[in-house]
């Protein structure tokens, strides 16, 4: 779509922003330093543009989040006539409007491919609100089925389940821990399986039963009959793309059947197509009684989030009168409406399938080119979402100066004034391009990352 460019004036907007505006997960005085925050003006396709005249091929689809990509007119008309329609209505007062009762629905027939019990939908705004209900409802399950003190929930370390108290106490990151706590009681942080920095060398097979063993241990430490639940990232995101070796999603079920503990899955990343499903767990071939999504629900043109639920839970939710917990926004109407018409278009685009079999595998076979760079350790992919680890001598996971942290940011750095937006996360480079993304920008993408290791290289040898 072409539309008339609007001129904005850039300096007095950073400096506004300086003045007036609080960026999330930013450092203030390091963005006081740098002048600013880079401004964002327009975007189309996999392409984002600033107001200083640069074009950046979108590396991370937003923020993991814009699976079908930028400029769709028919997302902007669905919110428009919504909105004239309805605006706004709540789902407090037995009252609901048609199009969150349409998404349930067609969220519910996704997700019940392959586990038939999964048929229910609660609606929140982000993917940390929609872990806040995951957290009271799983113990509040355990409350009415007459064992409240099944209130434990295992996590990863490292995992990511959003900033509210309830997400980051959940999410298994130490320096989100450290600032302002103190973190929502009973959560306890397991192993994660990130093979390339702590199973480094190892069988995948044992390297998996190693981290299942490390779940079994705590379940064992802390008491079966008091944990609730399991949680979990089929891939994890922000910890860095960390993808599970074989047979560790299996294992990690068989284990909550044995002890009757629910399992959950984090899909806020994984859904809408990121593995090519779906939903990942169905990657993993595996059936979680409850899923966290947002992100890929909407492609982010507007903020919404959901709680997938088994029927199994839901029957028992029908004992205890009200369920006392829900947003204004639960059910928004113009939100449900694009997600809505953004579900048709990743339907009738095939995007989920051509993830699977074609772009999934394009970036897996281009990344492979990066695995003879000096710098590279891994490089690693699932459908559209890699990672490349960055290491300081090839063959072994050591890392630049000693620590991890040093290479990552620069050759982000890098990247970015090379034209790709991507995300450094410790040493390595992550991914997570729109589901639009074509072979001619899969290949950009691993041109600019090699690009960019070649010129962070002498600096880095020279640290
Ligand atoms: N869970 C996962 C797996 C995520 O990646 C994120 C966001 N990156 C969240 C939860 C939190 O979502 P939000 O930022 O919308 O609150």
């Amino acid at each position: 779509m072409n539309r008339p460019l609007k001129n904005y004036d850039i300096a007095e907007l950073k400096r506004l922003d300086l003045a007036h505006h609080l960026p999330a997960q930013a450092d203030y005085k390091l963005l006081e330093d740098i002048g600013g925050s880079r401004i964002i003006t327009r975007a189309e396709g996999s392409t984002i543009y600033d107001g200083e005249g640069h074009s950046l091929l979108d590396g991370m689809a937003g923020l993991w989040c814009v699976n079908v990509g930028y400029g769709r007119d028919e997302l902007a008309r669905a919110a428009y006539e919504q909105m004239l329609e309805l605006p706004y209505y709540n789902t407090f007062f037995k009252t609901v409007t048609p199009p969150p009762v349409r998404l349930a629905t067609k969220i519910a027939q996704k997700m019940s491919v392959g586990n038939p019990d999964l048929q229910h939908v609660f609606f929140n705004s982000s993917g940390s609100e929609a872990n806040d209900t995951v957290l009271r409802l799983v113990r509040y399950y355990w409350q009415l089925k007459g064992e409240p003190e099944r209130n434990i929930i295992i996590s990863r370390k490292n995992a990511y389940h959003g900033s509210t108290v309830a997400g980051m106490s959940l999410g298994g990151m130490s320096f989100m821990h450290a600032q302002g706590g103190p973190m929502v009681p009973g959560i306890e942080h397991v192993r994660q399986p990130y093979a390339f920095n702590e199973g480094f060398g190892q069988d995948p097979a044992a390297f998996a039963q190693v981290c299942v063993d490390d779940i079994e241990a705590r379940i064992l430490a802390v008491g079966p009959d008091k944990v609730a639940a399991f949680i979990g990232e089929p891939v994890q995101g922000a910890g860095g793309v960390i993808i599970p070796p074989e047979g560790y999603w299996p294992k990690v079920e068989a284990l909550c059947r044995k002890y009757g503990i629910l399992l959950i899955c984090d899909e806020v990343i994984c859904g809408f197509g990121r593995l090519g499903q779906w939903f990942g767990h169905q990657h993993y071939g595996i059936k979680p009684d409850v899923i966290a999504m947002a992100k890929g629900l909407s492609s982010g043109y507007l903020p919404i989030s959901a709680v997938g639920v088994s029927s199994k839970i839901v029957e028992v939710l029908k004992t205890g009168g009200d369920f006392v917990h829900g947003y204004t926004y639960s059910g928004h109407p113009a939100a449900a409406a694009v997600a809505l018409a953004n579900i048709e278009i990743l339907e009738r685009e095939g995007l989920v399938e051509r993830t699977r079999n074609d772009t999934g595998p394009y970036l897996a076979k281009a990344l492979t080119r990066l695995n003879d760079h000096p710098l590279v350790g891994e490089a690693r992919s699932l459908g559209l979402i890699g990672a490349v680890e960055i290491v300081s001598e090839k063959g072994t996971n050591h890392r630049f100066g000693g620590k991890e942290g040093t290479a990552g940011p620069l050759v982000r750095d890098l990247c970015i004034k090379n034209g790709l937006m991507v995300r450094g996360i410790r040493d390595s480079i992550v991914m997570c391009p729109p589901l639009i993304i074509t072979h001619e920008e899969i290949d950009r993408i691993v041109d600019v990352i090699e690009q960019s290791l070649n010129e962070a290289e002498p600096k880095l040898r020279a640290l």
